[in-house]
């Protein structure tokens, strides 16, 4: 495996494998299948690009999509990778010579999309020499996945050309059936399953319950803002809310676009593409959005209502952070939204299946304790210790007695029949003068008022509590109407102690109080740029300007925890430069003396200014003579035998023998033995009948001067 190792620094800059990366390619190579399970971003590329390099014959990758498959090669060309792809953009001359290069084993990898390959089993592939197949997106090949596609099922027919070539599928989603489903749709076979860990920590949870829409908005314009001109997504339940949410975030100044089914390919295109080459910040976007998009620096997603499932909501927040770098991600979800969810659940032929995922994905949002342990949990992943890296973690919450409070709404619910939804429960125990209230007549009810003391948002939190707590239930098939259940009925007439948390004041609420301020406008938070960060600024106008001139992407030229590492390296030699992860021999050569070149200026401006002194020092360090000093500085050889003579009498160890000879001060001493000490130099040079340099004198004065001062 010495021969992986060297490639994988070499060729892709990288020093060490991540977990099971080099496993699987040492399965692979000894010609055996795998499935291999990671998540996005977790580096399934290296699993088949390293063997393909070390494997004789061309290295075959399927891949659904076409967007992906340009970005990957390029990448692949950009660290001197012979790489190439067929699929039905391209005319026939163009894919005949990307197999012509294929067939003079000019190529190591060639992508194709399953139609090239449904096509090209019957004709070009059955004479095709090829060392392994690796494909991609393996779980488009199950009807249960969310992204079936027929023309994988063809995969198979390839395994009867040469059945003693491996396979190697990976994919980011797969569960127990869709596992089960690509190993028998791909007729692998005694496949090894590797499946790392689908921890991301990088990215941050966090989750906003019940927040007014516009209090939201402002929230999120204001998030944005705070961001600069870092990528991120906001992804909307509705293709009209994304119109919205763009338009809103345009008044407000952020250069943004919307994406949703709705556009045409054209247009769809064209807003992906100005994402990944960073031209546009922001896409408010349904959930269509992302699938093709291998960008790495994506460093936030924001999901503006509560995503249908666990498996989606992972994938989309997965879209952030795929560098490795730290990534925000953020949920909103409302009340409104889980009515809205469930009515569609509802209609489904799957509407159990649908409602449980739903209601899994609630209780992850209305969670007191650490969310990224609920999220591994639900992919049967169990992390030992709390995060650190989600809301919960950053704040826990404090507990306090909540057992007259839900005395209080489970004394509501019952008066009220059961029959009111949680909205219509606050409004009641708000005493809420309102269409809903007077319509079943609760003005009526002992209960109407009695929690007017706590406002709308805290008495939501407390019920979800309640709620998760099992003191209610709400059913879904009664339009949401709530339950008590015989918890709650031990809580309410037996006494049994409840224990709550207390709400959080959130960020923008805390700022308004501390301001004592009316106005709801938000603050633009301008921090200072630190010189890390302005240099990580140039590094990047530095890569865009090179990705434009070659029209790819700009993490294709480096991604943003290379630059990143620069930023701190600083590296200015060829063999420093190779030592940034993510530089390969190929990227060294095409763009490193430019990254270097921004890396000096950036230094040689930010440099401490020094005396002139100091400079003359530096250069008589380098043991270059007075003569040679003056010549580079520009100055007169006086003036440096004054520098000199100021640098002695500051205490630095200068050489005066070197300078001037031991007859030269000998003469001065004699001369000026009978003269008047004083800063005038001409009365010593004429009785030295001008042959010993006004400098010198200078220099000679300085160390009597210290002589004088020692004595006394
Ligand atoms: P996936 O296909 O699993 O989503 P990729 O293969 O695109 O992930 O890898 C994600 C990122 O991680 C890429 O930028 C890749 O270059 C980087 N990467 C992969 N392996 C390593 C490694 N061993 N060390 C450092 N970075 C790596
Ligand atoms: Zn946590």
């Amino acid at each position: 495996m010495k021969e992986a190792h060297h490639l994988l620094k070499k060729v892709f800059g990288y020093d060490s494998f991540r977990p099971y990366q080099e496993e699987i390619i040492e399965h692979v190579l000894a010609k055996k299948d795998a499935l291999v399970l990671m998540p996005t971003g977790g580096g399934k590329s290296i699993c088949f690009q390293i063997p393909a390099l070390m494997l004789e014959d061309v290295t075959l990758v399927i891949s659904p999509l076409i967007s992906l498959m340009k970005d990957q090669v390029e990448s692949l060309l950009a660290n001197g990778v012979e790489a190439g792809f067929i699929n039905s953009s391209q005319s026939e001359a163009q894919k005949n010579q990307i197999l012509m290069k294929a067939r003079n084993k000019e190529l190591k990898i060639l992508y194709i999309s399953p139609e090239t390959l449904a096509s090209g089993v019957q004709t070009w592939l059955r004479d095709f020499k090829f060392s392994l197949v690796a494909i991609d997106e393996a779980h488009c090949v199950s009807m249960w996945g969310h992204d079936f596609r027929p023309e994988y099922k063809m995969i198979q027919e390839i395994r009867k050309i040469d059945p003693s070539i491996p396979f190697i599928a990976l994919t980011a989603t797969a569960d127990k059936i869709t596992k089960k489903d690509i190993v028998t749709n791909l007729g692998l076979k005694d496949p090894r399953l590797f499946t790392s860990s689908f921890d991301r920590p990088n990215l941050s949870l966090e989750v906003m319950g019940n927040i007014p829409k516009k209090e939201k908005q402002q929230e999120i314009i204001q998030f944005i803002k705070s961001q600069g001109d870092k990528s991120g997504i906001i992804y909307c339940l509705s293709r009209k809310e994304t119109e919205e949410w763009s338009l809103a975030l345009r008044a407000a100044g952020i250069n943004s676009e919307y994406y949703h089914a709705g556009l045409s390919p054209d247009e769809r295109s064209q807003v992906q593409e100005d994402f990944v080459k960073d031209e546009v910040p922001v896409i408010c976007a349904t959930v269509a959005f992302g699938m093709g998009i291998d960008k790495s620096n994506v460093r936030w997603v924001i999901h503006t209502n509560l995503p249908k499932n666990m498996e989606g909501y992972y994938q989309e927040i997965g879209r952030a952070g795929r560098d490795g770098m730290p990534s925000v991600t953020r949920l909103y979800y409302n009340y409104r939204d889980v009515v809205l969810l469930t009515d569609f659940a509802k209609d489904s032929s799957q509407s159990e299946l649908l409602l449980e995922k739903l209601d899994r994905m609630l209780q992850y949002a209305e969670a007191s304790t650490c969310r990224r342990r609920i999220l591994l949990a639900y992919f049967g992943e169990s992390l030992q210790e709390n995060c650190g890296n989600c809301d919960v973690c950053k704040n826990p919450p404090a507990y306090l007695d909540g057992t007259i409070l839900s005395q209080k709404a489970l004394s509501c619910i019952k008066r009220t029949d059961e029959k009111v939804t949680m909205h219509v429960l606050i409004d009641i125990l708000r005493g809420a003068k309102n269409a809903a209230v007077y319509n079943g007549n609760y003005q009526e009810l002992k209960t109407y008022g009695i929690g007017a003391d706590m406002s709308w948002n805290n008495w939501s939190h407390h019920l979800i509590e309640m709620k998760n707590l099992g003191l209610f239930e709400v059913a879904y098939d009664q339009h949401m109407s709530l339950k008590v259940t015989d918890f709650g009925n031990d809580v309410l007439f037996k006494g049994t102690q409840i224990q709550l948390t207390a709400p959080k004041i959130r960020e923008a609420k805390k700022e308004k109080a501390a301001r004592g301020e009316k106005s709801t406008r938000t603050p633009v938070t301008t921090t200072e740029l630190t010189k890390q960060e302005i240099l990580f600024d140039r590094l990047k106008m530095l890569r865009r300007k090179i990705a434009v001139e070659k029209n790819v992407p700009p993490y294709v030229i480096f991604n943003d925890a290379t630059l990143h590492e620069m930023t701190i390296e600083l590296p200015r030699t060829e063999s420093a430069f190779l030592g940034i992860s993510g530089v390969g021999n190929q990227k060294l050569e095409s763009y490193g003396y430019q990254f270097m070149d921004v890396i000096k200026t950036h230094l040689e401006e930010n440099r401490p200014k020094i005396s002139t002194y100091e400079e003359t020092l530096i250069l008589l360090k380098q043991d270059l003579s007075l003569e040679e000093i003056a010549q580079q500085r520009n100055m007169q050889v006086t003036t440096i035998y004054s520098h000199l003579a100021k640098l002695f009498s500051e205490g630095y160890p200068i050489e005066i023998h070197k300078y001037v000879s031991e007859d030269e001060i000998k003469r001065i001493r004699e001369v000026i033995q009978g003269m008047e000490l004083t800063n005038a130099l001409k009365p010593i040079h004429e009785a030295l009948n001008g042959e010993i340099d006004y400098g010198k004198i200078r220099l000679v004065l300085s160390v009597i001067e210290s002589e004088v001062i020692n004595i006394e």
